[in-house]
């Protein structure tokens, strides 16, 4: 039997992308903003919800130019259970990290446990929506707004989520998806940050293009970070199979649910009130009564050609870059989360005969 993978990325068929890129080679324009760049801008900010948008190479680059293009300086307030960019996005600004911990049933941020980090040297808050699960994005507002600070949300678990009939990208002062190979939505390699302040929007336009602001000026200390035309192309193209991918990844969630949801010393993810879910990730918490830990169980599973991912861990503060500058035990819940959560296979094409055969190795812990 095949390996089965924890996610697999969604292409759409090779013709449809040749008819795609058909006019790149009339043009020969392959990057700069070109006709693939600006009309996938459109149709994001359309299909997001949201005020305005910026395409860029990556997600990383999206939370790296959103903190640069706020000019901030001194504390960010985020969480230990997100990918390793959240923090390096941090650290590569001159920022400092200050983690919080997490809400033990949906992951995010834990927002009664803000306020007593804030000092005064805290500029932003950059809460992350984990595995498509919605931060408390009013509670954060509002402190924030207490606190005159800026918050940047990690939305790469979280394309095409609406939240209280808002699309999920138009909270808080920046929401920054990512569009890597294993997301929801892809387009290889591809990131994008939607905001509210059109000055930012500006600022983060320079900043992906060297800082160039016209042929003989250069106005602040950019990258290159623009996103290019095979790559529009193809976001093009997966935009068209989005919704259907979503409806097939709930149709899993729903089968896994189903066998899973009763089982004693699992814990599963609920889907949160008033949102519109993209069913991004499938994660388990493996508690005492199961009988075998999370560790066990991976090894298991990976004897039978399936491998799940211990996402996230290890706690994204713990990493040796970091030169144990921060303590994981300030975050006991993320720490415990961190230790005992798998992340199932999840992806459109995955069939429900295979969502079964796992669920069953779970269910019979052989
Ligand atoms: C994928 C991801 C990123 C980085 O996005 P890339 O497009 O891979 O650079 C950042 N944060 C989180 C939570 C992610 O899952």
């Amino acid at each position: 039997m095949n390996n089965i993978y924890v996610t697999r990325a969604s292409l759409p068929t090779i013709d449809e992308y040749m008819e795609e890129i058909r006019d790149i080679w009339e043009t020969h324009q392959l990057s700069n903003m070109g006709l693939k760049h600006e009309k996938l801008r459109d149709e994001l900010k359309a299909y997001l919800g949201v005020d305005n948008i910026e395409l860029l190479t990556n997600g990383h680059m999206a939370l790296e130019l959103a903190l640069q293009a706020l000019n901030l300086e001194g504390e960010v307030i985020t969480t230990p259970f997100t990918f390793v960019s959240t923090i390096h996005a941090i650290i590569r600004n001159g920022l400092k990290p200050v983690f919080c911990d997490i809400d033990p049933d949906n992951y995010t941020i834990d927002v009664s446990k803000i306020e007593q980090l804030i000092t005064n040297k805290t500029c932003a808050i950059l809460p992350v929506h984990v595995y498509g699960n919605i931060c408390n994005v009013d509670e954060i507002q509002r402190v924030a707004e207490n606190h005159g600070l800026k918050v940047i949300y990690d939305a790469a678990h979280a394309f095409g989520e609406v939240y209280k009939g808002k699309g999920v990208g138009s909270f808080g002062d920046v929401s920054c998806f990512s569009f890597h190979a294993t997301k929801v939505y892809n387009t290889a390699e591809g990131g994008a940050v939607c905001y509210k302040d059109s000055d930012f929007g500006k600022k983060i336009y320079q900043l992906k293009n060297f800082g160039i602001k016209n042929e003989e000026e250069v106005e602040c200390v950019g990258l290159n970070c623009k996103m290019n035309e095979l790559c529009a192309a193809l976001g093009l193209c997966n935009l068209r199979y989005v919704d259907e991918n979503i409806k097939k990844r709930k149709d899993i969630t729903t089968t896994y649910n189903s066998y899973l949801g009763n089982m004693p010393g699992i814990k599963i993810n609920h889907l949160q009130t008033d949102l519109v879910g993209n069913y991004a990730y499938y994660p388990i918490v493996i508690g005492k009564d199961y009988g075998m830990s999370r560790d066990e169980l991976n090894i298991l599973l990976r004897k039978h050609g399936i491998y799940s991912r211990k996402y996230f861990y290890p706690l994204a503060s713990s990493f040796s870059c970091y030169n144990k500058m921060f303590d994981i035990n300030l975050t006991p819940i993320a720490y415990q989360i961190s230790q005992s959560v798998l992340t199932l296979p999840l992806y459109p094409d995955l069939s429900i005969d295979s969502v079964e055969r796992i669920c069953e190795l779970i269910i019979n812990r052989n």
